[in-house]
């Protein structure tokens, strides 16, 4: 199957009861067991769920994975992920991550042994220098939130692999639809499903997707455990949303680029980051590991002035200022003031995060409302 057939078709079947050929949202905590230990497959709701099962099934089969498994949010799946470690493992992270894994990294899992390091992958020698027997997990984002950066997955996986390390790889900008990791190597992908899987910002959930059975397992046991599951209703939601993600993603990378030409040629803005770009330091291995290069978009303006980026983003009209992205609507948003504010001014210059730093979600609207709007945002 293709991947714009599975998007609709892998993993839901028909209603086996009714013939309802949409999966029923199986509003229910429990189910009747015929005698002790003789079931249809669910007894509890934490366990599992046939709708949410067979959102697990869509996001394995659409990830080129075996195995999905959902959650109530984003930071619930990395929550999952890094409680597979123990005391006294490490983790090698992207410097420029999305804020809440920063947080959920630094003052969760800390305090419980599990030391993290955070380098800029752009040039895979500073992951080299960090590894050593502890080290148990590199975990990366690309593109990456909100400075675009792309990491060259491959190569990530063929140091670790040569050291015994799993890979995780944050795959929310990209969506299934424009990079899958685990063909480029790596052992498990995470999706703040919130963002383009739902897309249409009306959803909270996380996944996780492995083809390794030792990991699925494993990822079971604590979704299980502790309990961080998603519902039946928003699993229907991401289901519906998920069969027109192919659609959306294509018309998300066409607006991307119209605007990220536009931006780029605008004598108010400083640096335009987009994958897509010629002048974008990856350009080339975006190219190689992505079908295209998506709707996320960050600039800076000429002067870098803090209350210039304000009036910017107060001022546009479709795109609206929101945290979150990935919906069908556009989004603007002041990283160093939201997404970033949970991340020390001195971590986030290091990394990019100045304070003129906009970052866009190009929806799918038509553009050339888009460009109006952002024009005369830029008016100042
Ligand atoms: C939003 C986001 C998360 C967190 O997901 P939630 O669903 O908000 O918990 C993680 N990584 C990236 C890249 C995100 O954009």
């Amino acid at each position: 199957m293709k991947f714009n057939t599975k998007v609709i078709h892998a993993g839901v079947h028909p209603d086996e009861a009714t013939g309802a050929i949409m999966t029923p949202i199986y509003q229910t905590s429990t189910y009747v067991q015929d005698e002790i230990g003789v079931h249809k497959g669910y007894e509890y709701s934490r366990t599992g769920n046939p709708t949410r099962q067979a959102l697990e099934n869509n996001l394995a089969a659409i990830e080129g994975g075996k195995y999905g498994a959902c959650f109530g949010s984003g930071l619930a799946a990395i929550d999952a992920v890094i409680k597979m470690l123990n005391p006294g493992d490490e983790v090698i992270s992207t410097n420029d991550l999305y804020g809440g894994s920063y947080r959920i990294f630094t003052t969760i899992f800390q305090k419980y042994g599990i030391k993290f390091h955070f380098v800029d992958m752009l040039d895979i020698d500073n992951i080299e220098e960090k590894i050593n027997s502890n080290t148990k997990l590199i975990w990366l984002e690309t593109p990456s939130n909100p400075m675009m950066n792309i990491i060259d997955v491959k190569k990530v996986c063929q140091i670790a692999k040569k050291n015994n390390i799993l890979v995780g790889v944050d795959n929310t900008f990209a969506t299934p639809y424009l990079q899958n990791p685990l063909a480029l190597g790596a052992d498990l992908v995470m999706h703040s499903v919130t963002k383009y899987l739902g897309g249409h910002s009306d959803v909270v959930m996380g996944a996780l997707v492995t083809s390794d059975k030792v990991i699925a397992d494993e990822i079971y046991r604590i979704q299980n455990s502790s309990g961080a599951v998603c519902g039946p209703m928003d699993s229907f939601l991401v289901l519906r949303g998920i069969k027109t993600l192919h659609l959306r993603m294509q018309r998300h990378c066409e607006n991307g680029e119209k605007i990220a030409l536009f931006l780029d040629n605008h004598p108010l803005i400083a640096k335009v980051y987009w994958p897509g770009l010629q002048s974008h330091i990856n350009h080339d291995i975006a190219k190689n590991q992505m079908k295209g290069f998506g709707g996320m978009i960050s600039f800076t303006l000429v002067g870098d002035d803090i209350e210039m980026a304000k009036k910017v983003v107060s001022k546009t009209e479709l795109f609206t200022l929101a945290e979150s992205l990935g919906g069908v609507e556009s989004l603007i948003g002041h990283p160093s003031t939201m997404t970033h504010a949970s991340i020390p001014r001195e971590e986030r210059l290091k990394s990019g995060v100045v304070d003129s730093l906009i970052r866009l979600s190009v929806g799918v609207e038509d553009v050339t409302d888009l460009i109006s709007d952002l024009e005369k945002a830029l008016k100042i």
